[in-house]
């Protein structure tokens, strides 16, 4: 399986869970997978909870390092502005993204956290990869819950945070 299959691995068990269907890889300098991660926020009652997150905190849980030199996430959707801040933190090699995310997303739009003057370090982003199949997950996901009668306040919540794409 690829990353990117991987990652969409994450997303669809992510969906299963009722969250918000996103799912993030973290590969090692020589291509390994160290931590793989699907949106936990309802699951974990934690609004931090994105993929990306958990995927790097795991990741550098298992090398032991606070910053993961070399290192590459791959991710269905854009990361938001939090996540593409962290990955500048976690010192990451290279983003990998599947669809774009024009209301949420935060490297490609709104902030563009990477090309913000004093931003310390440009990972090298390569976005587009599988898009239809990563958008789709997501779309499928909205429209199930558009047209579900019990949406909840936290549910729209989720939508805005994250782009109805
Ligand atoms: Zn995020």
């Amino acid at each position: 399986m690829s990353p990117m299959d991987q990652a969409l691995a994450e997303a669809r068990a992510a969906a299963a869970r009722n969250e918000v269907p996103v799912g993030a890889v973290v590969l090692g300098p020589g291509g390994q997978v160290l931590a793989r991660a699907g949106n936990r926020t309802e699951a974990d009652a934690d609004a931090s909870a994105h993929a990306e997150m958990l995927a790097l905190r795991e990741a550098a849980r298992r090398l032991g390092t606070p910053r993961l030199i070399g290192c590459d996430l791959v991710v269905t959707l854009e990361p938001c502005p939090m996540c593409a801040a962290a990955l500048v933190h976690f010192r990451i090699r290279r983003l990998v993204f599947g669809a774009y995310d024009p209301k949420g997303g935060g490297v490609e739009h709104g902030p563009r956290i990477f090309d913000a003057p004093g931003c310390l370090h440009r990972p090298e982003v390569v976005g587009g990869v599988q898009e239809a199949e990563c958008g789709a997950l997501l779309q499928v996901f909205f429209q199930k819950l558009r047209a579900s009668n019990s949406i909840e306040i936290i549910s729209i919540k989720g939508l805005s945070d994250h782009g109805s794409l």
